[in-house]
């Protein structure tokens, strides 16, 4: 099956209101290209739901805080075209520049609380700007189902507000991290490591799962994370922008691990940030008597 590639709104939405004429129900992917496994796991989650998937390709410059970073994003339409067409997606959304943000575009989306802090403090504006295209993703598709990664923990958190908020009618589905063989969680931007760093980006995620099995085994949590922020250094990473600990339910800064929760972190590595999260989820005993304590 080829992918058919539309690139103006009216053509989509036309293509859409077709479907849903049909009573198809209808999931959209959005992402920024130089597809990996990660989005394609998410477009198969998406088949298995809808019936028509629509992944939207589309490198919002509003989301990027760095003119350098958005230069160097790796762009690959022709590419990401036909491992869509190899896993069954229905249309490639590839909008313009031009067209999302036409002459005179006024309005952002700007989703407080859950945007602030880790991400937000070191990309400002950044989730500004996931949140505006997101919402417009979401309204142009009309999509029953929204496919997001667990990769990205905190624009998760974005957009599930800004749906509930905004009365969004569109259900959004996590997805879970998918990773190389050797732990790195996959991403556009490890195309950027050197041979070098990607021998050692690997360490990040070997890092949140032993700050993970600290905690778990009682370290405290300051504790657990300074260790956690030593060894990222010590493996390699030139810089620690943040490892927290937040509730996996709401991002809440967590003194203890009373709940499920999440550490999160963004490194770098020579020119190259990465961002990774892990689930610490206690075992049903020790989180009672944590919480008792
Ligand atoms: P991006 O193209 O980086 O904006 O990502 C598009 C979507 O794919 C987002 O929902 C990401 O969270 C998701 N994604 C990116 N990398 C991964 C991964 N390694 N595993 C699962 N989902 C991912």
């Amino acid at each position: 099956m080829s992918t058919a590639i539309v690139r103006i709104v009216s053509e989509l939405r036309s293509i859409v209101a077709a479907w849903r004429r049909e009573g198809l129900r209808i999931a959209v992917v959005p992402t920024m290209g130089a597809l990996h496994e990660g989005h394609l796991s998410l477009v198969r989650a998406a088949l298995a739901k809808a019936d028509r998937v629509i992944v939207t390709l589309f490198v919002n410059p509003r989301q990027f805080n760095n003119a350098a970073d958005l230069a160097a994003y790796p762009r690959t339409e022709h590419d990401d075209a036909a491992k869509l067409a190899s896993v069954g997606a229905h249309i490639l959304y590839a909008p313009s520049a031009a067209d999302i943000y036409p002459q005179g575009f006024a309005t952002t989306v700007s989703v407080a609380g859950v945007s602030e802090g880790l991400c937000g403090t070191f990309r400002p504006g950044h989730f500004d700007g996931v949140a505006t295209v997101v919402t417009k993703l979401l309204l142009q598709s009309g999509a029953d189902l929204a496919f997001f990664g667990e990769k990205d923990f905190q624009q998760l958190h974005v957009v599930r507000r800004l749906v509930r908020d905004l009365d969004i009618p569109t259900e959004i589905i996590a997805g879970p991290t998918m990773r190389e063989a050797d732990g790195l969680a996959m991403s556009s931007r490890n195309a950027r490591l050197s041979l070098a760093e990607r021998y050692r980006a690997p360490h990040l995620a070997e890092i949140l799962v032993q700050t993970a099995r600290d905690l778990i085994s009682g370290a405290s949590v300051q504790r657990a994370l300074t260790d956690g922020r030593e060894a990222i250094l010590a493996a390699g990473f030139s810089k620690v922008e943040y490892l927290e600990l937040r509730a996996d339910s709401d991002l809440a800064p967590m003194l203890i691990v009373d709940r499920p929760a999440r550490l999160l972190v963004a490194a770098w590595l020579g020119e190259t940030r990465l961002i990774d999260n892990f689930q610490v989820a206690l075992p049903r005993a020790a989180a009672l008597h944590q919480a008792a304590a």
